[in-house]
């Protein structure tokens, strides 16, 4: 039954995405090694059959008729794909009639507020945000990168939150304060920053041709976590490089992956340092849909095998999702070849 009021309705998404989320054994496994919820991974996993197209001035569809599907657009960004195929997961997990789904479904984001407001489309975006971003996972991103309250209403570290939850910059910050981790007169202050600023200012000096990918920002914090990424997307190393000690990190591996380097600089030691380190700051573009391990070390140069400091960091640039099977299925497929 579809619930008939506003409140219910967003009960009733926020609790099937939670029981979605223990039922497939999301938290544990995000919450152990980083990254995002993966919505394609978890409509694989429930076998339900799933369509990538260009679509006509829709974003997503489910059908259920003669059996239940899933469409989703193939023309727009991988954060917008994410949350059209979780909002259509909310329209199966629910048990909802069949719905053409365009614009609207990132409209009305539960924050937003709606006049008149369908029920099933609002347990299914209440399902969508849940399923993306449940409050705990903002929690697990702050711990492990040892971000307090008050940073989540910084633009900069927020962006790097959207990247981490793949969800789109607007989105994060409505969420943010759906789960009252700010206000709404924060969302409207963090709302003003576009992230084409925040993505200038990260690569500076740097100039890419266009600013459509995103810029992600890497410390070492990120180690043993995985990126979910797309095709334009650039990364901003920032690393302590305990050169005092004659320690330097190897950056030989991005460059033996394909990965540009754009830039490559020291900077000011970082104000939390203690003695006379330096702050390494490498620029990288990678090559074309990269999927891989990226591993760079600390190490003295005279002793390669004690390292001193290592970022492992599995990523997947395969990103927006294309025609034919989603990039979960290329993975299940890879892993059991
Ligand atoms: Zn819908």
């Amino acid at each position: 039954m579809v619930a008939t009021t506003y409140a219910g309705a967003v009960r009733a998404g926020t609790q099937a995405a939670a029981r979605l989320h223990r039922d497939l054994g999301i938290r544990s496994r995000v919450e152990a090694h980083g990254g995002n919820v993966d919505v394609f991974g978890s409509i694989g996993a429930l076998d339900l059959p799933l369509l990538l197209r260009p679509l006509q001035g829709l974003l997503g569809a489910y059908l259920n008729d003669p059996a239940p599907g899933i469409l989703v657009t193939t023309q727009r960004a991988m954060s917008i794909q994410r949350f059209t195929a979780a909002h259509e997961l909310g329209h199966f997990s629910l048990g909802h009639e069949p719905s053409l789904d365009d614009e609207g479904i990132l409209r009305r984001m539960p924050m937003a507020g709606e006049r008149a407001p369908k029920f099933q489309e609002v347990e299914a975006d209440a399902f969508a945000v849940e399923f993306m971003m449940p409050r705990w996972l903002f929690f697990a991103h702050a711990s492990r990168q040892g971000w307090t309250a008050r940073d989540f209403v910084r633009p900069d570290r927020v962006y790097q939150l959207s990247l981490r939850l793949g969800a789109s910059y607007a989105a994060t910050c409505y969420t943010l304060a759906r789960h009252r981790l700010i206000t709404s007169g924060h969302v409207d202050a963090l709302l003003e920053t576009k992230p084409r600023e925040l993505k200038a200012e990260l690569l500076d000096p740097y100039r890419p041709d266009d600013y459509r990918g995103d810029v992600w920002l890497l410390t070492e914090r990120d180690a043993g976590t995985r990126i979910d990424g797309s095709r334009n997307d650039i990364f901003v190393l920032r690393l302590k490089e305990h050169s005092g000690g004659g320690y330097l990190w190897d950056i030989d591996q991005l460059k033996d992956s394909g990965f540009a380097i754009v830039g490559d600089e020291l900077s000011e030691p970082p104000e939390d340092s203690v003695g006379d380190n330096v702050l390494r700051r490498v620029t990288a573009a990678p090559p074309d849909d990269f999927r891989g391990l990226i591993e760079l070390a600390e190490f003295r140069p005279w002793d390669p095998d004690a390292l001193l400091t290592k970022l492992d960091v599995e990523m997947d640039l395969t990103g927006p999702e294309e025609e034919g099977l989603s990039r979960a299925e290329r993975r299940s497929l890879l892993e059991a070849a």
